[in-house]
């Protein structure tokens, strides 16, 4: 299985945590381990963010980020994934000194330690978040980091956090950089904003979209994103979460298969959010009766849209067919 919108620092484990703080001599609150998860009566995506403050205070030196990265992928490979692309925003981390490029430099280190201690049944990859609230010149050195690590494991660059704070268009110098250095480009667009973000989103380069579930479906923009083969990241309980949807019911889903834009399922966040991406398959086969064909075909998107080789792709295309076994069938709701 696979998870294509995964962050690191909403994605600690409550152990983690601990490890963590004892680690940095950072207490957790007297709410410890409440205040790690967003509750459902959570009021707002500004309020959802708010849930990362610890986490990122947590994740300011080498150490600290290795581990993480470390505990995660070994997680994700025991939940069943043999793929995950996990991003972090690397310019929330330099309170401590170190520069993005050694932010970086410390979760590849933890990444492949993990994917050669799984034996390699799981293989992971790098996005890193430039952010909608920090200045162009941090995000310029965002982009130019994923430049130089481009061929070790930094596979794209995104931009995040609170969407209403600028239009990914302020970022324009950042989006044609990274086109120029051919970097792939991911962008949370369309979660608390609108279409319009979407096709600016798309405007500045973006193949892939965070969220994305406020497209909205005429003919012009449906055409616009499947002729530039646009790939969609949900992640339903985080935006059930953010209030930027009501119900399960509300995620587009099945209008999106309609219209054969290609959407993808995905956790956003396994702790903020406390889920992971097969529990959120599951919920989407229960509420929309997705049988066994659609979900494979919803996998094959994001084989299809992942960013890796092609030999990768097919790689995964034979691990998936084979990992509809008993259990897994049970756990997505199949069954
Ligand atoms: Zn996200």
């Amino acid at each position: 299985m696979i998870d294509l919108h995964l962050h690191l620092d909403g994605s600690l484990s409550e152990d983690d945590f601990k490890y963590l703080a004892k680690l940095n001599n950072i207490d957790l609150g007297d709410d410890f381990p409440n205040n790690i998860y967003v509750p459902m009566e959570c009021k707002s995506l500004d309020e959802y963010l708010e849930r990362f403050d610890l986490p990122v205070k947590l994740l300011q030196t080498a150490e600290s980020i290795e581990y993480a990265t470390y505990s995660l992928v070994k997680r994700l490979c025991a939940l069943g994934l043999f793929y995950a692309e996990i991003r972090f925003a690397p310019l929330l981390h330099l309170t401590k000194g170190m520069t993005q490029f050694e932010v970086v430099k410390s979760a590849l280190c933890g990444l492949k330690k993990a994917i050669k201690e799984c034996d390699y049944k799981i293989d992971a990859n790098l996005i890193l978040c430039c952010m909608r609230h920090a200045s162009i010149e941090e995000n310029l050195t965002t982009v130019e980091t994923a430049h130089l690590l481009s061929n070790d494991k930094v596979v794209a660059i995104d931009l995040a956090g609170g969407e209403t704070i600028h239009p990914c268009s302020y970022f324009s110098e950042c989006f044609s950089l990274a086109r120029r250095y051919k970097l792939n480009i991911t962008i949370h667009a369309g979660e608390a904003t609108g279409s319009d973000e979407i096709m600016r989103a798309i405007g500045e380069g973006a193949v892939r979209i965070g969220h994305g579930v406020h497209l909205s479906l005429d003919m012009f923009s449906v055409k616009k994103v499947n002729n530039a083969k646009i790939t969609f990241e949900f992640c339903p309980t985080s935006n059930l979460q953010t209030k930027s949807l009501k119900t399960y019911k509300d995620v587009p889903l099945r209008q999106f298969i309609n219209k054969d834009i290609r959407v993808t399922i995905n956790c956003d966040n396994m702790t903020v959010s406390n889920t992971d991406c097969i529990k959120e398959m599951a919920i989407m086969v229960k509420t929309f009766k997705l049988d066994k064909r659609e979900v494979i075909d919803i996998y094959d998107n994001a084989i299809n849209a992942s960013f890796t080789s092609e030999e990768n792709k097919n790689k995964m295309r034979s691990i998936m067919l084979s990992a509809f076994d008993g259990s897994m069938l049970e756990r997505l709701n199949l069954k």
